[in-house]
């Protein structure tokens, strides 16, 4: 059995225990001789090595591919799925540069996440790009609410150019669970476009 255990210095490591039983000659347990063996390193490092594979470095989101393999698990129930595109990020990076360019990325990605529920799946699909889906909610209404509360969180984004404002385009679908990933991801994306062709800054949202 592994165990994770509190050590003398207050950390935690992972031990691995072997307990063999040894019975007398009428087959009573007699005693037990155990082997604890130090596996933190091995187990901390199997877990970093998924964490990197599944996770977007920059944001801590979900990668394009787990993202889709997560939503793929959870897309036979109703729920919303979302694509949410930063309105002019070239802007962005041109007049303030590549690492602003990646602070926003990063301050967007801190923000879908505190926006949404332990739950909910959220992900960086592109390099300005972002997908969420959310479970069980189905309200066009209370969508709303979340893309503008996410909009309203990504306008205060702090630029050295306090005229320009940072804003996203975003693409819901409501899904009733009998829609595939991509027929859910198609729709969503063209709800997108239709976004960014008429202004951004805003969202909108259709049923499939
Ligand atoms: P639109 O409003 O139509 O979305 O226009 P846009 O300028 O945001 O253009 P688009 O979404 O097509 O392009 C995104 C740009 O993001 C392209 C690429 O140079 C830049 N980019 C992609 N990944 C990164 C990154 O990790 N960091 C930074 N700083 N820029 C990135
Ligand atoms: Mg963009």
């Amino acid at each position: 059995v592994d165990m994770y255990v509190p050590c003398s210095d207050g950390e935690k490591r992972w031990f691995e225990l072997d307990i063999k039983v040894i019975k007398d000659e009428d087959g009573k347990n007699r005693y037990a001789i155990g082997k604890l063996k130090n596996i933190d390193k091995d187990k901390k490092e199997k877990h970093q090595l998924i964490e990197n594979a599944t996770k977007d470095l920059m944001t801590g989101l979900l990668n394009q591919a787990s993202f889709k393999q997560m939503t793929m698990t959870v897309i036979s129930k109703p729920g919303t799925f979302i694509i949410m595109d930063i309105d002019n990020f070239k802007y962005i990076n041109d007049n303030f540069g590549h690492d602003v360019g990646d602070e926003v990325i990063k301050q967007v990605a801190q923000i879908i996440k505190e926006s949404c529920r332990q739950y909910d799946v959220s992900g960086r699909i592109g390099g300005d790009e972002f997908g969420l889906f959310l479970l069980e909610i189905t309200d066009q209404g209370q969508i709303e609410k979340i893309c503008e509360r996410i909009n309203a969180k990504v306008s205060a984004i702090k630029l050295e150019d306090n005229f320009k404002k940072v804003t996203m385009s975003m693409g819901a679908t409501i899904t009733t669970g009998n829609q595939s990933y991509e027929d859910v991801f198609r729709f969503a994306d063209q709800q997108l476009y239709s976004v960014k062709k008429n202004g951004k800054a805003s969202h909108r949202i259709a049923k499939i």
